[in-house]
């Protein structure tokens, strides 16, 4: 089963593939139940067990909720602070399109707002305290602290999944999804059942998850939609772990991870045409999110789809990892897909 030749392997390319946008979208549970005096609430907090409740889903940008820049002075006397609740640095960059009557020598600056956490951005100042005055802003957010270089060679990373051998399905500037975006040019998709366990490929701290998203399919909608994991490194990048199995994620934002450790099981939420794992390490470079050529352990060539990764780490190591109840059922699944995979070839 193992050997196989690279033409037929290319043949693999067509069946999974995603796109993940740059990750600024946001989702969270809502649900609505009736109190004891019959009235309809309305929270992100589960109801106790014995009450009946809907569940809604509610998607909000992140820019609204994760990264905002809010005035926390007056009309008159504007003061403009960035928030950032992500658990990683953000490069911030304000552009004040219009104004009139304002004191504003620098119409772009530009500011590092290290998460969680906030940081005063300007204090806005009328030039004749006299006269009406007026400004537009808009911004732009860059996850992570910027590089001042790219890294010459390809990152070494583990493998980010544990126990079973799987197929890549589309590798670096994959025409199907990752070329043509910068965020992905140099990510892997990886063929896996969904309830795979995903494990960190380096030692980080988690900067963002998100849990709630439950939909999938091969449509734009749902480019945004994808479940993820972001861990930050100690060299400034990070690595995405997308379309992973709602409520499956072991790990919050802030905590620290080493690599192997389980952050969640893999599934087929957002842009997705099947069960996989889009996996990129990325860096904020010249303001922009890009991805950086990888290299994984034991590989010494660069991932190529139709290639077979194999891990011998065992199923989870770590305990704290919330299991999903059907991992025997997993290592059966992993045999049905590569078979599915080769009848595919024939
Ligand atoms: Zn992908």
């Amino acid at each position: 089963m193992a050997v196989r030749s690279s033409i037929r392997n290319a043949k693999l390319l067509l069946l999974i593939i995603s796109l993940i946008l740059s990750g600024l979208t946001h989702a969270a549970k809502l649900y609505k139940y009736k109190d004891e005096n019959g009235r309809w609430v309305f929270s992100d907090q589960k109801p106790q067990e014995n009450v009946d409740y809907e569940q809604e889903r509610l998607v909000v940008t992140e820019a609204q909720s994760k990264v905002s820049i809010s005035n926390h002075g007056t009309k008159l006397r504007p003061i403009l602070v960035a928030v950032n609740q992500l658990h990683g640095p953000v490069e911030i960059v304000l552009h004040i399109d219009q104004h009139t009557n304002m004191k504003i020598s620098d119409t772009k600056r530009r500011w590092i707002v290290p998460g969680p956490g906030e940081k005063t951005l300007l204090y806005l100042e009328r030039d004749d305290p006299y006269r009406s005055f007026g400004y537009r802003w808009r911004v732009d957010v860059t996850l992570g602290e910027p590089l001042e270089m790219k890294p010459i060679k390809p990152l070494k990373i583990g493998l980010p999944f544990a126990g079973g051998e799987f197929v890549i399905s589309q590798a670096f500037f994959g025409v199907y999804s990752h070329k043509g975006h910068p965020e992905s040019e140099y990510a892997v998709d990886i063929a896996m059942p969904r309830n795979t366990p995903i494990v960190a490929v380096r030692d980080g701290i988690v900067m963002d998850t998100e849990n709630d998203f439950s939909r999938s399919g091969w449509d734009m909608q749902y480019a945004d939609e994808a479940n993820i994991v972001r861990v930050l490194h100690g060299d400034k990048t990070m690595a995405l772990y997308a379309h992973l199995e709602p409520d499956t994620i072991a790990v919050r934002p802030g905590e620290r991870v080493s690599q192997g450790q389980t952050l969640g099981f893999s599934g087929n939420t957002g842009f997705s045409s099947g069960p996989h794992l889009h996996f990129a390490v990325q860096a904020n470079y010249g303001l922009k999110l890009q991805s950086l050529p990888i290299r994984f352990e034991g590989y010494p060539k660069e991932p190529k789809a139709g290639q077979l990764l194999v891990s011998n780490r065992p199923v989870g190591v770590n305990s704290s990892a919330n299991k999903p109840t059907s991992t025997k059922q997993t290592s059966n699944k992993i045999n049905t897909i590569v078979e599915k995979l080769l009848e595919l070839l024939n």
